[in-house]
């Protein structure tokens, strides 16, 4: 703990809930800019962990640094890898399994964090040679993961565009023992349209870039971005990307992951054929020609091929370049996944889950920000439901009345989106089973009609005195983020249709990943495909699943300013502060009891009763009555339980000073 008030009053307090003026949003602002300008960007509420992108390169991450943590109490020494620590212990003295929830918007800090905790566990876990195998993989899994899965957007110059939950394997003395990946909904339309001042995903300019002579000669390549026309964004270049050296990161850690030579030729072979679609799948020509521009109608008897519309056929190629690169994408994340098998056979492991999924998006307008700002619902849903039903189910069980605290509860925007029958989802799925009949007008006529009245649903008719005016064919949704207007092409997105032909034709690959991911058993358009979105809300059924059963931990990340610049923009911090939850968190703990100690741990204090101890005989229960009453707590300062709580941290900040200087 910071040890004089005077030092205390420069860097601010590292756990806001010994905050004297806790109630105040004001005083919580203030602790976190001080913080923020002496480079302390990690603060506690409690266990839970607040972070705030520094937008600079700080000293803090070294080797040095992470061993000075190994062992050392929660609160000890200054929060961020204490936070990893600390799960790592309880894991290894508890034998249970846990998660670490990273939450925020876009660009606040997200990924940056599940990397330093992921080379925590790396750098400090017990190694042995084939531990350092699996290790060199769980590291390298990033490096190629985000060259196929980020892209810089405005927000984020390194932007996740897919959700990605990691479970880190240990045996039962603490070393990484292996990995499993899942993967979430990577956004493939920004393969064939980004917008401006967007890019595509990183692996496109890397290889143009950074691709060998010989290898760009053999894909036929040239090593100009404006040649291609899904790279046409005007901004290939970017000044805190370096897409060469990025490059050989990507080649290296494809090697060290087990991709066999083969395997990186075909990678690189659908990166190059999504470039220009065309004359490198190993599909003769004249077949692909004509899958890309004519459909299969089944007639009575026969098949018969109906020619597109050029517009059509513009379509078709594009669906089918996204399709390519998504599928590739999955077939990349099984091939990390196989490559993180756990080598050992040890009955008994347990995991930390770490997640990072993509951050709440205020200004985007597509389907695909529509599903990760819902996404985004889901995780603050569990986040209360978590945070507020252990608290008061550990009280419960404790014996101790507590009165709940008021927070706003989204879950009225999860129903408004998910609800069967009338939430956004259904009626979404609905119309894409009209195929000729419905639109994306069609379908917003009937959120109107349906839940026009919603108060976290605007529409044209309703928003007469809002300050925004819609468009047509626009809604917004009034998340727990913020406002955000959709313009409504959803209908397609989420139908993602693939022509058979263009799925027919994929079968004729040479190509071994192509063949993999296209195979010809595959159901074809007869039997209807479940939809984008509903594929996506199965999917956060399975996350939470997973969650629940484990233990949880967070880290909220956020966004000092949107210039991404070392600045602390207060308006944009308060606004976070507000709806990640943060105040009634703290107030909870507050309100409730703000620690809680085990008899045994609180037992360290005994120094402090050198009368009793050490010829003491009674259990730790006894022993902490004996103590407390020799420290003068006034009965409304703590209850006993299974264990002590107390309820106001100065009490037990001053028996830590007094057992500091005894
Ligand atoms: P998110 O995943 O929440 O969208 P990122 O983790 O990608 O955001 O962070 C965005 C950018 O902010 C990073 O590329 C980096 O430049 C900067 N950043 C984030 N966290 C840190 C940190 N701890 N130290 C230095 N820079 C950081
Ligand atoms: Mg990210």
């Amino acid at each position: 703990m910071e040890a004089s008030l005077t030092a205390r009053d420069r860097v601010g307090i590292q756990d806001f809930v010994l905050l004297d003026a806790y109630t105040s949003e004001s005083a919580f602002l203030d602790n976190l800019r001080k913080r923020f300008h002496e480079n302390l960007i990690y603060t506690y509420v409690g266990t839970l962990l607040v972070s705030v992108n520094p937008y600079k390169d700080l000293d803090i991450y070294s080797k040095k640094q992470m061993d000075t943590y190994m062992g050392v109490n929660f609160f000890e020494l200054p929060p961020h890898y204490a936070l990893a620590d600390n799960v790592f212990r309880t894991m290894l003295s508890e034998f249970n399994n846990h998660f670490i929830l990273i939450s925020g918007e876009s660009g606040a800090g997200k990924t940056e964090a599940s990397k330093k905790i992921l080379q925590f566990y790396a750098v400090s876990c017990p190694s042995t040679k084939l531990l350092n195998n699996v290790r060199d993989r769980l590291l390298l899994s990033n490096p190629v993961l985000e060259a196929f899965g980020n892209a810089k957007t405005l927000k984020n110059d390194n932007s996740s565009r897919f959700g990605k939950y990691m479970d880190i394997q240990f045996d039962h003395r603490g070393g990484a023992v292996g990995g499993h990946i899942l993967s979430y909904l990577l956004e493939k339309s920004r393969v064939v349209h980004q917008n401006h001042g967007e890019r595509n995903f990183h692996i496109f300019y890397q290889l143009v870039e950074g691709g060998e002579e010989d290898l760009l000669r053999w894909l036929g390549l040239e090593r100009n971005c404006k040649n291609y026309r899904y790279l046409q964004g005007d901004c290939a270049k970017v000044s805190s990307i370096n897409d060469k050296s990025d490059w050989k990161t990507v080649q290296k850690a494809l090697s060290v992951i087990d991709f066999s030579e083969s395997d990186t030729e075909h990678l690189f072979g659908i990166i190059a054929s999504v470039l220009h679609l065309g004359n490198l799948l190993g599909i003769p020509n004249q077949v692909l020609q004509q899958g890309l521009t004519h459909r299969k109608i089944e007639a009575k008897t026969e098949e018969v091929l109906s020619p597109f519309s050029v517009e059509h056929a513009v379509y078709a190629r594009d669906a089918l370049a996204k399709a390519i690169y998504g599928r590739t994408f999955n077939w990349l994340v099984n091939k990390i996944n196989e490559s993180l098998v756990n080598q050992q056979d040890s009955s008994r492991k347990m995991v930390v889950g770490l997640l990072d999924i993509y951050g709440f998006e205020v200004f985007s307008v597509n389907f695909e920000q529509f599903c990760i700002n819902y996404c985004n619902e889901k995780l603050q849903q569990l986040f209360i439901q978590l945070t507020l039903k252990s608290e008061q189910e550990e009280y419960e069980l404790e014996g101790i009345e507590w009165e709940p605290v008021p927070y706003f509860n989204n879950k009225i925007i999860c129903d408004l989106v998910e609800e069967k029958f009338r939430g956004i989802i259904s009626l979404l799925d609905e119309e894409c089973l009209r195929p000729g009949e419905a639109t994306d007008l069609t379908f917003l006529e009937k959120m109107e009609e349906k839940i026009g009245g919603h108060p976290h649903f605007v529409h044209k008719l309703a928003d007469k005195n809002t300050r925004k005016t819609l468009e047509r064919g626009d809604f917004r949704l009034l998340h727990y983020a913020g406002e955000v207007t959709y313009c409504v092409v959803f209908l397609d997105k989420n139908n993602d249709l693939l022509y058979r032909s263009g799925k027919e034709v994929m079968q004729h690959s040479k190509n071994a990943i192509i063949k993999h991911c296209f195979p010809s058993s595959e159901p074809d358009n007869k039997k209807r495909p479940e939809t984008v979105v509903t594929q996506f809300k199965n999917s956060l059924v399975g996350l939470t699943e997973i969650l629940t059963s484990k233990e949880p931990w967070y880290v909220r990340c956020i966004k000092p300013n949107e210039s991404k610049q070392p600045k602390f923009d207060d308006v944009l911090v308060r606004h976070q502060v507000k709806y990640l939850g943060l105040m009634e968190h703290l107030r909870v703990r507050r309100a409730g009891f703000a620690y809680r100690r085990k008899y045994e741990i609180f037992l360290q204090y005994k120094a402090l009763c050198p009368d009793t101890w050490p010829n003491w005989k009674g259990t730790p229960a006894e022993g902490v009555r004996c103590l407390i009453k020799h420290l003068g707590y006034k009965t409304d300062e703590y209850k006993l339980g299974t264990k002590i709580f107390i309820r106001h941290p100065r009490t037990l900040f001053a028996t830590e000073d007094a057992f500091q200087v005894c």
